[in-house]
Order: C-alpha cells, then sequence, then structure tokens
C-alpha cells in the first residue's frame, strides 16, 4: 500500500511503539504527585522536555507540552497578545499561507483588539522577507510558518528574523515548525526566533502531543489555568508517556536526518520524473526550495476529487489541498495565494513521501496514477 499522505499524518516509528507499550501498563502515576510512582513520571516528562529543548536551541523549562500544533497555534496568538503591555490595539503579521490554526486564531482576534496583516507570497510560495519586516513595525506578532503543509515551499527564517528584528525590534518572533521538524535543524533554522510550534505526529511519534517551544524569555499569557501545571501556562494533568514518544520521535528523525534527506529527496525527484512522463503532470512549486518528502503537483485537464477517488479504491493515499481540513474539498487558500490558475487548482494534488517511503512505494504509486489517469482521461 503505497501511503504518500506523511504530512497529513505518519506511520508511528517502530522504537517509539516499543518504548510506549511496556510503559502504558507501568507508568500510570500523575507528574504532579508527590510519591515515588508520581516521581518517576515527573522524571519521564522531564527528561523529554530537556531533549526536546536541546533540539530546539531553548532552555529546558521553555518547553510547554500541549495537544499538537493547533493548539501551540492558537495559543502563541491569544498568550503573546494577552501577554503583552499594550491596551493599544495589536497588529499581527502573518503570511497568506499559514496554516488555519494561525489563520483563523489571528483573524477571530479582529472582533476585538487586532488588525492582522496577511503578507502575500510569490508563485513558488516564498515570502519575501523585506515585505514581513515592512509589515511588522509596531506589531505585536509577527508568525511565519518554516515550510508550508501543502506545497513543502520552505522559508528563509533567517532573513526574516534579521529583517524584523531590525524594523520591529519589540514584535514576538513565532514560527509554525510542525512540518519542518523531521527534515530541518529546529535550532539553526529558529535562530532569531522567540517561539516555535511542534507537532508529535508528524514525526513519527503519538497523536494529541505538540508543544509550544520558547527560546527566549518573552511573556505568554496561560493557556489552561487550574491545577498549575506546565509553570502554570497550560493546566492538566500531563502526558509523560505521549511527551517521551515526542521526544523519542525527534531523537530518531534527527538521527537519521542526513540519510533520510538524501534518500527521500532522490525518491521524490524520481516520482515527480515519472509522473512527468507518464501523465504530463508537473510540479507546482518547480525551482523552489521544498521540503524532501512534498511532492505538490498539477494534473493538467484533470479533476483532483476524481483522481483521489480512483486512487483511494487501488489503496494509494494522498490528498487534495491540506487534509486537516476534513474533505478537503474547499479550495485551498495556499494555493489561491500563490496565484495558481482555477484550472490548475482543480487538477492539483499533493503527495507526501516520509520515513517508511520506499522504490517499491514509488513503483506501485506511479503505476495506479498512470491507470487512473488513463481510465478518468
Ligand atoms: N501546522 C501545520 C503546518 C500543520 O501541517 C499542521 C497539521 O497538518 C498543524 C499545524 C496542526 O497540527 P496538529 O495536527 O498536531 O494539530
Amino acid at each position: 500500500m503505497p501511503y504518500l499522505d506523511h504530512a497529513a499524518t505518519t506511520f508511528v516509528r517502530p522504537e517509539v511503539l516499543a518504548a510506549v507499550e511496556p510503559l502504558l501498563a507501568k507508568l500510570y502515576g500523575n507528574p504532579s504527585g508527590g510519591h515515588a510512582v508520581g516521581r518517576e513520571a515527573r522524571r519521564v516528562l522531564d527528561e523529554a522536555r530537556e531533549e526536546i529543548a536541546d533540539f530546539c536551541g531553548a532552555p529546558a523549562q521553555g518547553v510547554i507540552f500541549t495537544s499538537g500544533g493547533t493548539e501551540a497555534d492558537n495559543w502563541v496568538i491569544d498568550g503573546v497578545l494577552d501577554a503583552a503591555a499594550t491596551r493599544d490595539k495589536h497588529r499581527i503579521v502573518t503570511t497568506a499561507i499559514e496554516h488555519k490554526a494561525i489563520l483563523e486564531a489571528a483573524h477571530r482576534r479582529e472582533k476585538w483588539d487586532a488588525e492582522v496583516i496577511e503578507v502575500g507570497v510569490d508563485a513558488l510560495g516564498r515570502v519575501d522577507p523585506h515585505d514581513v519586516a515592512t509589515a511588522s513595525r509596531g506589531a505585536t506578532l509577527v508568525s511565519v510558518m518554516a515550510a508550508n503543509n501543502e506545497l513543502g515551499t520552505i522559508q528563509d527564517l533567517r532573513a526574516i528574523a534579521r529583517e524584523v528584528r531590525r524594523e520591529a525590534p519589540e514584535a514576538v518572533l513565532h514560527t509554525d515548525a510542525v512540518q519542518a521538524a523531521p527534515w530541518l535543524d529546529l535550532a539553526e533554522l529558529t535562530q532569531g526566533f522567540d517561539l516555535l510550534t511542534l507537532s508529535s505526529h508528524k514525526l513519527g511519534g503519538l497523536k494529541g502531543t505538540g508543544c509550544l517551544v520558547s527560546r527566549t524569555s518573552i511573556k505568554v499569557a496561560p493557556l489552561l489555568v487550574g491545577g498549575g501545571q506546565e509553570l502554570g501556562l497550560r493546566a492538566g494533568t500531563q502526558d509523560a508517556i505521549g511527551a517521551m514518544a515526542m521526544a523519542l520521535a525527534l531523537r530518531l528523525a534527527v538521527a537519521e536526518r542526513a540519510e533520510a534527506t538524501s534518500r527521500i529527496t532522490s525518491l521524490r525527484n524520481r516520482f515527480l520524473a515519472e509522473l512527468h512522463d507518464l501523465t504530463g503532470a508537473h510540479s507546482t512549486v518547480e525551482g523552489a526550495n521544498v521540503l524532501p518528502g512534498h511532492a505538490h503537483v498539477v494534473f493538467p485537464g484533470m479533476v483532483a476529487e476524481e483522481l483521489l477517488v480512483a486512487f483511494d479504491r487501488a489503496d494509494l493515499q494522498a490528498t487534495a489541498g491540506s487534509s486537516c481540513a476534513s474533505g478537503a474539498t474547499e479550495s485551498s487558500h495556499v494555493l489561491k495565494a500563490i496565484g495558481l490558475d482555477r484550472a490548475a487548482v482543480r487538477g492539483a494534488v499533493r503527495f507526501t513521501l516520509g520515513h517508511t517511503t520506499t522504490e517499491l512505494d514509488i513503483d506501485r504509486a506511479c503505476s495506479i496514477i498512470g491507470q487512473a489517469v488513463t481510465q478518468l482521461s
């Protein structure tokens, strides 16, 4: 079964499964419990926190666990604005291709106390650091994703941090690194940024775990109040096993990064070349710096929904638009932002390779896609 939807979610890594299974029975303590069982859960939780912090170039206390990327992204918007000293209207600067977890959370604040500027991108999905910096003057928060979930396009975060710091030294800088995390060095990538969002299930960890990482000492208002867990920022009994699984998945991704990047990049390039020869499909963002696993393509004259049904019948998984949106039939704000014409949008499909993808998967996928395109043409 050629699963090519790794950007939506990926397989739990076998090492993670092996580590989690015995703990489900053994590690039942509440990390806040003041006894040996609680202390053991606290130790597992804190080790995970320290390890993730280290990979992000953040202090250990900078990692606050959440239920995933959506929660951390939503929290950034409200937490940064609510903690800001100013009572004036806030300016949030972001991009037109952010995940909806950022865009909707930002626009929700327009009713009360914020204006939102969505900086546009070019045809390859790249934002100009200078445009971000110009829009950032007087901003409370600037949020630019590290790599886009639909296209895979990687932003120049270093240049963005440099330019925004010059124009808006007071602004809090956040990046959604959910898609970048399996592939890019997070500490290096996020230099100059205050905050980053991560999600475990994109790394081969478990669903339902993510974190907001703070590399600096900026203030973020609490997301959940109650028992005071997570430094009083996100109350609720913590999931030490989920945290451990996330740290382990990230460690494995980091350890195999060099090998996986070259293996998956060459598989992806072969896939794109064969798809082109077989069907005339072409990369939507030809020439962009994209994540190794992303192959976003346009099938000229075809309808993506029909193709996806045919793929699904043949056990090939892919997606149109972002699969976080249920059904994904609504037109993608990302494809609109890069100015793709309507005919191309209709035939646009995202395939994403990941840590388990093999040569055989690509062979199978090409054959299924070739047959589907022939049948539907
Ligand atoms: N941000 C990006 C870029 C994503 O791709 C996703 C999920 O696809 C999210 C945030 C949401 O993460 P989660 O599924 O952990 O809520």
